[in-house]
């Protein structure tokens, strides 16, 4: 799932790519509104915001998209051909005289006026890679349900916009943190979000996310996605588990010998 530094790579993308430029081609192909013609419309910016995308319009309209799991926004030459699966898959098209941008498995299209964007963005927290940034209120907002596990706190997209279950796991580790310790009893809170945001920040540019330093594949993380294997650290086997409130069940990652669940976090490395 792309997390925020994906989805900011995505919209830089798009934002280089159709920005200042008039569409000759805007089709939306999700029922409600398949009747809309951008056809004629400038765009001004591509903008992310948390994990979500904002393409704002010159006539006062903004498209607002998700990816969740598995949505993507792709980009071709025009005249090329398209690649990011088949038609039935397309939820968006804008395209201008030089570019197709296509959304592909998009959940999330809807047009909002964009004097009214909070409709849709208004609940997330301070974004990591935003102009927005605010640690003390992230802070402020994490510690307002002091006995809420750190691991859900950190994904729920109200106290802080950005994080998905892949830095929620490295972060963890790196902090020494057990996912399931609370809020309140994590003394390196403030180091833990800040580091969140250099994450975030170092691999913006990246194709390939990596928490480790080591871009090489196979030893890009330390605990997501390795069950079973080897802790690089101690050598112990990581864990993996879901949980979070019913319904939205996330999987974690962790060593249970680098992050007991008693502990409270040291000053890491
Ligand atoms: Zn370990």
């Amino acid at each position: 799932m792309p997390e925020g530094d994906t989805v900011w790579r995505a919209c830089r993308r798009l934002h280089g790519l159709l920005a200042g430029r008039r569409l000759t081609r805007g089709e939306l192909r999700v029922p409600q509104l398949a009747t809309t013609e951008l056809a004629g419309v400038r765009v001004l910016d591509v903008t992310p915001r948390g994990k979500h995308q904002l393409f704002r319009f010159d006539h006062g309209w903004t498209l607002h998209t998700h990816f969740r799991m598995e949505g993507a926004w792709r980009t071709y030459q025009r005249g090329r051909r398209w690649g990011g699966g088949p038609d039935y898959e397309i939820r968006a098209v804008l395209s201008t005289e030089e570019t197709d941008a296509v959304g592909y498995r998009l959940p999330v299209v809807e047009l909002v006026p964009t004097a009214e964007e909070n409709q849709v963005v208004g609940h997330l927290g301070p974004d990591l890679l935003g102009p927005d940034w605010d640690l003390d209120e992230a802070l402020r907002r994490i510690r307002s349900q002091p006995d809420r596990s750190i691991g859900e706190a950190l994904l729920d997209q109200r106290n802080l916009a950005g994080l998905g279950t892949f830095y929620r796991s490295e972060l963890l580790f790196v902090q020494g943190v057990h996912p399931r310790t609370p809020v309140v009893a994590v003394s390196g809170l403030p180091r833990m979000v800040q580091r969140a945001k250099l994450l975030l920040d170092a691999n913006k540019e990246r194709a390939q996310q990596s928490t480790t330093g080591d871009l090489r594949s196979g030893r890009r993380t330390y605990v997501f996605e390795r069950p079973g294997q080897p802790c690089r650290r101690c050598g112990g086997p990581i864990r993996t588990e879901e949980f979070g409130p019913t319904g939205q069940e996330r999987r974690s990652y962790w060593c249970p010998r680098c992050q007991p669940l008693s502990s409270t976090g040291g000053p890491g490395p």
